[in-house]
């Protein structure tokens, strides 16, 4: 099958991540695509390995096992899911083509990156012989929400029983062809305050939980500029911090989302503590609760892939003349391999900014050149 019709099919299948919100079940979660790309994988004849993650959503993962005991191994990594569809102005399952686009949700993040690894994947599956690395095509789950796909994957038995070093992984996201090699990561938590309520026609009698929160939230502003200060990453800048959503503000109890982007090397629970130690130390007369992070992802250093990078990237400039090698701010599954001592680098066809958009769409030319830089890679790792 060529890539657009599967990435065609891939679009009509919706597998919208609701993120926490309530949309129509034929629409939500990734059973359709996980159904559809297990037949495509057992078609062929590959074996495949399905792990329930939550109710009705499921990792999948494919191998492509040469004759004999390859020393190394290649994971391609493409999350299922998309974000919602609000507000689209295109047929968001249509898969239309039209002037060398295809467009859908989804189409460019990332069902166009996992199509171009899939029928690379095919491809090398119908060449295997001894002497080729093992190939490993891993659809996961819940990239856009909580990172908890990837997290399942690389506690899997298959994955622990090897060297981490032997593990070269490509995650898909849309890069124009580019690699990107760095990247922050990101920690979300609640900051809260408790008051003790009382009826409106007597204040007097209780502690109002939202004044509370309002003496805490220009402390909080001054730890985002002291964070923004500090030197930085050389490529990917300052660590920030924000304040999202207040929501539960009662008088007796008020709660602030706090979402805090990470540098390599640092860690989530790290920079829990110290946002928690800050406000201790600034705001001793008020009561608050630093609950414990609701998503977690590290950020992705570049000093773990320079032999995958040289190795890629000359793939990339065989096939297209050019290489760029980038560090972007948003987070991807590549950090939580990373994390697992797994080199990982971040590649695909579209770009980031036609993702999550209104009329989502993908260049098919895009779609097929990355086929072809990732067939090239891994036969370029044959010995
Ligand atoms: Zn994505």
């Amino acid at each position: 099958m060529d890539v657009t019709s599967l990435l065609a099919d891939l679009v009509r299948l919706p597998s919208i991540n609701p993120m926490g919100r309530v949309l129509p079940e034929e629409l939500i979660f990734e059973s359709r695509v996980t159904q559809y790309m297990e037949t495509f994988f057992k078609n062929m004849g590959a074996r495949t390995e399905r792990t329930n993650i939550q109710p009705g959503r499921d990792n999948l993962v494919a191998f492509m096992d040469p004759p004999g005991n390859p020393s190394q191994t290649i994971l391609f990594e493409a999350h299922q899911d998309t974000v919602p569809i609000d507000g689209m102005t295109i047929d968001p399952f249509g898969a239309k083509i039209e002037a060398g686009k295809l467009y859908g949700r989804g189409a460019c993040d990332v069902k166009g990156g996992m199509a171009s690894m899939a029928t690379a994947f095919a491809r090398l599956f119908k060449q295997k012989k001894a002497g080729m690395p093992q190939v490993v095509m891993a659809c996961t789950i819940d990239e856009e929400h909580g990172f908890q796909g990837i997290q399942s994957v690389v506690n899997q038995p298959w994955l622990k029983a090897k060297d981490p070093k032997s593990i070269w992984a490509i995650v898909a996201e849309p890069t124009r062809l580019h690699i990107v090699n760095a990247h922050k990561g990101a920690v979300r938590w609640d900051l809260q305050c408790r008051g003790v309520s009382c009826h409106s026609s007597t204040p007097e009698k209780g502690k109002n939980a939202i004044y509370s929160m309002a003496k805490l939230l220009p402390y909080v502003e001054e730890y985002a500029k002291h964070l923004a200060a500090l030197p930085g990453h050389p490529r990917i800048g300052s660590a920030t911090l924000s304040c999202g959503t207040i929501r539960g503000a009662v008088p007796d109890f008020c709660a602030v989302q706090v979402d805090r982007r990470l540098l390599p090397g640092e860690t989530p629970e790290g920079a829990v503590n110290q946002f928690r130690e800050w406000l201790g130390q600034k705001c001793k007369d008020i009561t608050f609760e630093v609950t414990e992070p609701w998503l977690a992802a590290p950020a992705l250093g570049d000093e773990y892939s320079p032999k995958l990078v040289q190795a890629l990237g000359k793939s990339i400039k065989s096939r297209i003349g050019t290489l760029e090698i980038d560090a972007e701010p948003y987070g991807t599954d590549a950090a939580s391999l990373c994390d697992a001592f797994i080199p990982a680098v971040v590649f695909g066809p579209g770009s980031i900014a036609q993702a999550h958009t209104k009329d989502e769409w993908i260049e098919i030319e895009q779609l097929k050149m990355a086929e072809e830089i990732l067939f090239d890679f891994v036969i370029s790792q044959s010995v």
